[in-house]
């Protein structure tokens, strides 16, 4: 049941410190200081009423101030308001630049280039703090929503979303576990979809177990739905590169990457720059043009010792320190107009060093040694052995659920929220229990063994769940150019009175934030920035999402 995500995925069969391959195969501008300005204006504005005795003749300062200030919001009004209406659409196509036609070479002073693209997963970078975290400084959390990257630690990562963009997060798939969500991330699919619905779980059709350190199912192409974005990308004739992603190494229509290298756990973020390094140092004909990269060390550290950890602070350190790695290696080759660097990560991290436990055996009582599979965790999926009164202990989960008053839900299919996309499929076990945040589930014989100081799989709704999206290169550099022109076209009274970005780290003029969205859509972004949409597989990603920047 305490299958907490890596440490040791799947198996590792090779030498430290070597890697073994296998060839072949939104936008808002947020001036606080005139923003409170506006907000007094309105207020000041709104309490003088007309049937107040005033003397008109004699106007004292407040009164002065008050028209004062009425006066600048009107010349604001006409300075902002009245041209975003005559310019209400940007002339895009005068703004973006040749850097997206992806059938040019281009040249870096030495060699020629295709258009390429690296995607970074940084497993288990918390993107939001949840408030029970910092209850000690409410108001600090308040202002201070972004998590991880607002620690002081990662001033890289940092810059490199103030050269490019980030989003506010994104939005994993439930459940909130590595597995489902970086198969979301390379597929566009929910995991109902592409069918690694926990790291762990029961098929009923083939009667065989999925585990997400046994190489025999990570390998085994058959649990693996969709097409993931490297297969897409080869089928377009585009070279890929695949370090680690988690995955499998060919899909069950017999595709791979070009080059692949599989898992192996302790392996320094200096070899995997190095390596990426090397892929992109080839020359033109042998080269990949799409790169994946895994990194799970801040997921490790999340787990072993709780989110806000000394380890965890100082494994951001070193995951910002790969990040200006890579930066840096591709500008020291005048790449960063030609290579887009997109960094992510699959789900978040809460505290869970002192959970109030759940015992699911006081509940079912004897019904407890009639389940014959448990799926995940922490959630927890139940099927009975045949010949159970299921719907009895469907009753007393249910009622113990109402009792709890709100420490974890019970769900069959039809009353999972619509909203996880987790029912259509039948891996998913006809029983879930999913604890709420704080809570965990264990039984009186395992009861906290295992249980790590940091975990995920939670409510992909909940703060502490959501993951990161920074994103740098040519793509990023369109999409500033675009921000900057809509807000001098005069849409800046708007995102004064919005304040989208209020609390955001950052959140200069120069830092483009991209509302939260979904990881589902990060497929087709791939599939843009290499220029192979037509040949792009159906993913639950929405039609478009990303045509407003491009
Ligand atoms: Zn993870």
């Amino acid at each position: 049941m305490k299958d907490t995500d890596p440490p040791s995925y799947p198996p590792t069969p090779t030498s430290q410190h070597s890697l073994q391959e296998f060839d072949d195969h939104e936008l808002f501008v947020i001036d606080e200081e005139s923003a409170g300005l506006l907000s007094q204006v309105d207020r000041d504005v709104e309490q003088v009423k007309p049937y107040q005795h005033r003397n008109s003749t004699t106007l004292d300062s407040r009164t002065l101030l008050r028209r004062l200030a009425f006066l600048v919001s009107f010349i604001l009004l006409g300075a902002f308001v009245v041209p975003s209406i005559f310019n209400s659409s940007i002339p895009r196509k005068q703004l973006v630049c040749d850097t997206f036609d992806n059938r040019k070479l281009r040249s870096n002073g030495t060699h020629m280039y295709k258009k390429s693209s690296i995607i970074v997963s940084i497993d288990g970078l918390r993107y939001v703090s949840p408030l029970t975290e910092y209850t000690w400084l409410l108001i600090w959390a308040c202002i201070r929503r972004a998590d991880y990257l607002d620690r002081g630690l990662t001033p890289h990562l940092l810059a490199i979303s103030k050269d490019g963009l980030r989003a506010k997060s994104m939005k994993p798939v439930f459940p909130t576990l590595t597995f489902p969500n970086h198969w979301a991330l390379m597929t566009g699919l929910y995991a109902e979809s592409h069918g690694i619905v926990a790291n762990n779980f029961w098929d009923p059709h083939t009667g065989n177990e999925f585990h997400y350190n046994k190489i025999e199912s990570c390998w085994n192409s058959t649990w693996w739905y969709g097409e993931p974005m490297w297969e897409t990308a080869e089928k377009a004739g585009i070279r890929t590169a695949n370090l680690m992603w988690p995955g499998p190494p060919t899909t069950s229509t017999g595709a791979s990457s070009t080059y692949f290298v599989p898992w192996q756990d302790k392996i320094p973020m200096k070899v995997k720059h190095d390596k990426i390094m090397q892929w992109i140092d080839m020359p033109m004909h042998e080269r990949p043009q799409f790169i994946m990269a895994y990194e799970p060390s801040l997921d490790q550290a999340g787990h072993s010792k709780g989110p806000t950890s000394d380890l965890v602070n100082q494994v951001l350190a070193e995951v910002d320190q790969f990040a200006k790695d890579l930066h840096d290696s591709l500008e020291a080759r005048n790449l960063t107009d030609i290579f887009d660097l997109v960094f992510v990560s699959d789900h978040g991290m809460t505290d869970t060093s002192n959970p109030e436990w759940i015992f699911i055996d006081d509940i079912l009582e004897e019904g407890f040694e009639l389940i014959e599979h448990e799926d995940g965790w922490p959630a927890m999926g139940l099927r009975f052995s045949p010949g159970t009164n299921v719907s009895h202990y469907l009753n007393v989960l249910r009622n113990a659920a109402h009792l709890s008053n709100g420490k974890f839900d019970v769900y069959t299919h039809e009353t999972m929220p619509e909203r996880w996309h987790f029912a259509h499929n039948d891996r998913i076990a006809p029983i879930y229990v999913v604890p709420r945040m704080g809570y965990a589930l264990t039984n009186r014989i395992e009861n906290s063994t295992g249980m790590s100081k940091g975990n995920h799989g939670y409510d992909n709704d909940e703060p502490s769940m959501q993951a990161m999206f920074v994103a740098h290169g040519p793509f990023a550099s369109v999409l500033k150019t675009i921000h900057g022109a809509s807000v001098s076209k005069g849409s800046m009274l708007s995102h004064f009175l919005s304040r989208p970005n209020k609390g955001w780290h950052s959140t200069s003029n120069e830092v483009y934030v991209m509302d939260t969205f979904e990881n589902v859509e990060v497929y087709n972004l791939m599939m843009k920035l290499l220029g192979i949409e037509a040949h792009a597989a159906k993913t639950n990603g929405t039609a478009g999402f990303w045509d407003k920047y491009f």
